[in-house]
């Protein structure tokens, strides 16, 4: 399965591209733009408590036979490094 690559960061809504090299992901794919992972999470999954890495970018080519997911997902809590633990 490739990955869903998702359309936004889960904290802010914030539009995530699948060029977007600033898009930050968990083994889960609680997808976060780099300004709340590395401000706000220290790099750890709010949801999951696993480590965020950069979402590889999928070449332009290869969305055509595997196109990036439109379902957003957001959080219904704030983010932040002690909430939901
Ligand atoms: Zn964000
Ligand atoms: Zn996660």
């Amino acid at each position: 399965m490739p990955l869903e690559l998702r359309p936004n960061c889960e904290c802010c809504d914030r539009d995530l591209p699948p060029e977007s090299k600033e898009a930050y992901i968990c083994t889960f794919e609680c997808t976060f733009c780099l300004e709340c992972a590395s401000n706000t999470l220290r790099f750890v999954c709010p949801n999951c408590g696993g480590e965020l890495v950069r979402r590889p970018v999928r070449p332009g080519a290869k969305l055509v036979k595997n196109p990036a997911s439109t379902v957003r997902v957001l959080r219904d809590k704030p983010c932040g490094p002690a909430a939901g633990r």
